[in-house]
C-alpha cells in the first residue's frame, strides 16, 4: 500500500482566499490594468434568500439559499447551483469568479456566477427537493433569467433539478413567453430542451485536455493508470471517455467509499452499482476497499479530482506520483498542494480549462433554445472539442511567452480578454 506525506496540521485557505491569490499572482505577472483590477477584485452582486417549504412530515424548514454574480462585462452570468452543506457565500464567491475566468478562457458571450442551498439534500425526499428547488427559484425571482443570469448543474444538482428551475421560472411569466424563457437554466433533461451531449460534457472535456496534453507531451494513453476522485457527474463521464481511450481505472473515491483493482474497474458497472446505492460507492463487490488517506499516493500517470475544492493539499500533494492532475473539479488544488505539485515535475491541467467543456456545452444549450433548434450529439462533442483545443493552444502559448506554468497561462488568456473588453467599451457613464 502506498505511503503518505507525515502528517502535519494543514494550512488550510478557503477557495475564496485561493481565488484571490491566483487572480493578484496572473495581475502581476501581466501587468493587468489597475481600474480592469480593481473591478475584478469584486462581484458585482451577492444574493442571499431565505425561504420557508414544507417538508413531508407537516413541519415548516428555513432553507437558505445564494447567488453571487461575478462579473457580467462579456454577457450574462453563467455558472451552476451546488446543493451541499459547504455552500455559503465565500464558496459561492470563489467559484462565481472561476466561473469568470473560465467563460473568459473559453471565449463564450457569458460572464461568471455561482450558488446553491446549503443543504444536504441526501436528507430529504425528491418530493421535497422540488419543492425545495421550486421555492428557491421563485425567491430568486427576476435575479435569474435567460438574458441575465443563466444557472446549471453543479455537485448535487442535475438534470430534473434544472427542469424544475426552468419550469418554476417560465410559470411565473406570461404563458406567451413561456418558451423564451426556457433557456433561463442550461443542463436540462433533452425532452425538457436540454442538448443532446449536455449531460457528458465536461467529462468529455476533461478527457479532451488530457488528449491534447498526451500529444503535446508525447504521452500515450493507451494503458496508462488513471485514478479519479467523485464518480459523479464529472468523474463517472470522465472515466467513461478515458477508459475508451485505453487507459485503466485502477482506483475511485466518493464521499462514500475508495475502492482499489490494479487489473481496472469496470466504470459502466460501477456507475449501474452506484445509481442503485443512492449514488453511494460503498460496498461494491468488483473493486477492494482501500485506506483513503493511501488514495493519492497510489501509482498511476493520471490523477482526476472531481469532487470538492480543496482536496489536493500540503498533506497530501507530496504523495502524488502521477505525471498529470486533470482538475476535473472547481478549485481542488490550494496553493500549497500547487507548490508542492510544480517543485515535483507534476503537470497540471487547470480547472478553468479541463472542466470548460460543461459550460461551452451549456452555452451550445443556450444557444439551441434562443434559435428554436435542436442539435445531434455528434455535432455538440465535435463542437465542444474543437473550442477546447483553441482553448489548450491559447493557454499553452501564453504560458510560454510569459514563462509561466499553464494555470497562469489561462488566467493570462482569461483576464487579457476582460481587460480588451473593458479599454474598448470604456466605464458608464
Ligand atoms: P456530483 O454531485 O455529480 O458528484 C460529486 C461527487 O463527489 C460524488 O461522487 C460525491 O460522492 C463525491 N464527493 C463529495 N464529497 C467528497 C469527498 N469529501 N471526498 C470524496 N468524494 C466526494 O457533482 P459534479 O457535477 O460531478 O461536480 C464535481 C466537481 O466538478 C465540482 O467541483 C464541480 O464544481 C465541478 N464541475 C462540474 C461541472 C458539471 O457540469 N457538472 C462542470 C464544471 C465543473
Amino acid at each position: 500500500m502506498a505511503t503518505q506525506t507525515k502528517e502535519k496540521p494543514a494550512r488550510k485557505e478557503g477557495m475564496y482566499e485561493v481565488v484571490m491569490e491566483q487572480f493578484a499572482h496572473a495581475a502581476d505577472i501581466m501587468n493587468l490594468d489597475p481600474g480592469v483590477r480593481k473591478i475584478l477584485s469584486k462581484t458585482n452582486t451577492e444574493i442571499e434568500v431565505n425561504f420557508p417549504v414544507r417538508l413531508d412530515n407537516g413541519k415548516i424548514e428555513v432553507f437558505t439559499g445564494y447567488r453571487v454574480q461575478h462579473n457580467n462585462a462579456l454577457g450574462p452570468y453563467k455558472g451552476g447551483l451546488r446543493y451541499h452543506d459547504t455552500v455559503d457565500l465565500d464558496a459561492a464567491r470563489a467559484l462565481a469568479i472561476w466561473m469568470t475566468w473560465k467563460t473568459a478562457l473559453a471565449g463564450l458571450p457569458f460572464g461568471g456566477a455561482k450558488g446553491g442551498i446549503h443543504i444536504n439534500p441526501k436528507n430529504y425526499s425528491k418530493s421535497e427537493l422540488e419543492r425545495i428547488t421550486r421555492r428557491f427559484t421563485y425567491a430568486l425571482g427576476d435575479n435569474i433569467g435567460p438574458d441575465l443570469d443563466i444557472p446549471a448543474p453543479d455537485v448535487n444538482t442535475n438534470a430534473q433539478i434544472m427542469a424544475w428551475i426552468a419550469d418554476t421560472f417560465s410559470s411565473t411569466k406570461s404563458p406567451s413567453t413561456r418558451f423564451v424563457n426556457l433557456h433561463v437554466v442550461t443542463g436540462k433533461p433533452v425532452g425538457a430542451g436540454g442538448l443532446a451531449g449536455r449531460d457528458r460534457a465536461t467529462g468529455f472535456g476533461v478527457v479532451s485536455n488530457i488528449k491534447f496534453w498526451a500529444k503535446h507531451k508525447g504521452f500515450n494513453l493507451k494503458g496508462a493508470k488513471f485514478i479519479v476522485q467523485g464518480f459523479g457527474n464529472v468523474g463517472y463521464w470522465t472515466a467513461h471517455f478515458l477508459i475508451k481511450e485505453g487507459a485503466k481505472l485502477i482506483a475511485v473515491q466518493d464521499v462514500s467509499a475508495t475502492l482499489h483493482d490494479e487489473k481496472g474497474i469496470d466504470a459502466e458497472a460501477l456507475l449501474k452499482y452506484s445509481m442503485d446505492n443512492g449514488r453511494s460507492l460503498k460496498g461494491y463487490k468488483g473493486a477492494k476497499e482501500y485506506d483513503p488517506a493511501a488514495f493519492w499516493g497510489l501509482d498511476c500517470e493520471i490523477v482526476v479530482p472531481a469532487a470538492l475544492g480543496n482536496q489536493i493539499t500540503e498533506q497530501n500533494a507530496g504523495a502524488i506520483k502521477a505525471k498529470l492532475v486533470a482538475e476535473g473539479a472547481n478549485g481542488p488544488t490550494d496553493i500549497h498542494g500547487e507548490a508542492i505539485l510544480k517543485k515535483n515535475g507534476v503537470d497540471i491541467i487547470p480547472d478553468i480549462l479541463c472542466n470548460s467543456g460543461g459550460v461551452i456545452g451549456s452555452y451550445y444549450e443556450w444557444l439551441q433554445n434562443k434559435r428554436a433548434e435542436i442539435w445531434k450529439i455528434d455535432q455538440v462533442l465535435e463542437m465542444i472539442h474543437d473550442k477546447l483545443e483553441t482553448s489548450f493552444e491559447k493557454v499553452v502559448a501564453e504560458a510560454k511567452a510569459h514563462k509561466v506554468d499553464w494555470r497562469m497561462g489561462a488566467y493570462i488568456a482569461a483576464l487579457r480578454r476582460l481587460e480588451d473588453t473593458y479599454m474598448d467599451r470604456g466605464i458608464f457613464p
